[in-house]
């Protein structure tokens, strides 16, 4: 673990310390905003305090997920960060892809000691030839792979919720993005509220649910401080945290790349909001953060990562993700079974 000097200068990284570290408690949305809030000269002692969360309530693994898209593009949406939608002049164009080729990409993904394998697809919501599409795939794969089955398929009814679960499907992403308030300046094609709603029916129907982020879209701190606490809301069994990686062709082409401390101030603060919750790095990170913010992250709340590239743009390579963590002593949770 990285030594700072202890923290008497902050009073809420104190209060985090006696709320979140000791009692488990996550932080307010006004405390949050504090940890949003602090100096740069603060940010070694938050991340510290973040790590010694993680540590006490989720344990030393590191979750390790892949994910593979059965649909991309095309998507008849308007998220304004997303390549995918097919309301943009972007250059992702619709691509499916088939059975074989997804059941590859799950012994892939296990072979690196990863999980959980995510089957992503770039929809409004499933139709029928998609749910079927899907039962066929997560069969094959849990005939040839054992791995964890994780889908994110957009929005569901509660017959599509209900069948999805009967298939075995271990955890559902539905991610929230951005806070209530600021949701409409980058949807508008659908609601918080459908997003919730299908949040709520996946926690109701016993699967895990994942629920992201997308910061640096041009929100406040305020409103970042908001969406991590109506995440911590709902209690999701993971968060992947993602950092705007402006697409060329969409609303957001000209955001500019976030601060990288302030990038990691929220990887504090999202930490001291949900002390339990799988806190998973996701897309945007290399740009944001590049090596050495990775490892800070690493070491300040992150407990979970995405191996290989993400659905639109390129990541890290697995090797370099999984030699970083053997380099930070960090045990890959699978990997440590069959030890
Ligand atoms: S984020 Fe999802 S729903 Fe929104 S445009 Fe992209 S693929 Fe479609």
């Amino acid at each position: 673990m990285t030594s700072h000097p202890p923290l008497p200068l902050y009073p809420i990284l104190e209060t985090a310390r006696e709320q979140v570290l000791e009692q488990g408690i996550g932080l307010s949305e006004s405390q949050l905003l504090e940890v949003l809030r602090l100096p740069d000269e603060a940010l070694p002692a938050a991340l510290d305090l973040a790590h010694q969360v993680r540590l006490k309530h989720c344990g030393e693994d590191v979750e390790v997920e892949g994910i593979i898209s059965i649909k991309t593009g095309g998507c008849p949406e308007d998220c304004h960060f997303c390549s995918q939608s097919g309301l943009f002049d972007s250059p992702v164009r619709g691509v499916w892809l088939d059975i074989p080729e997804l059941v590859k990409a799950a012994k892939e993904t296990a072979a690196t000691g990863a999980t959980e394998f995510c089957i992503v697809a770039a929809v409004r919501g499933p139709d029928t030839k998609l749910m079927n599409q899907i039962k066929f795939a997560i069969d094959r794969i849990h005939q040839e792979v054992d791995i964890n089955i994780a889908c994110s398929l957009g929005m569901l009814t509660q017959p599509q919720v209900d069948q999805l679960a009967s298939w075995g499907v271990h955890r559902y992403n539905h991610n929230l993005e951005t806070a209530r308030s600021y949701f409409p300046q980058v949807v508008t094609t659908h609601t918080y509220e459908e997003r919730l709603e299908t949040c709520a029916m996946v926690k109701a129907a016993g699967m895990e649910l994942c629920c992201g982020a997308l910061i640096g879209m041009g929100e406040s701190l305020e409103q970042r401080a908001e969406l991590a606490a109506q995440l911590a809301a709902l209690e999701p069994h993971e968060v992947p945290l993602n950092f705007l990686n402006p697409r060329p062709g969409t609303p957001l082409e000209d955001q500019p790349v976030m601060d990288g401390k302030d990038a990691l101030r929220a990887v504090a603060a999202f930490r001291f909001a949900m002390p339990r919750t799988v806190l998973r790095y996701a897309g945007g990170r290399e740009l944001t953060l590049g090596d050495l913010g990775t490892r800070e992250g690493l070491l300040g709340g992150i407990n979970a990562v995405i191996v290989g590239n993400y659905l639109t743009t390129l990541g890290r390579p697995a090797a370099a993700d999984l030699e970083l963590l053997l380099d930070l002593n960090m045990p890959i949770k699978e990997l440590q079974k069959t030890l």
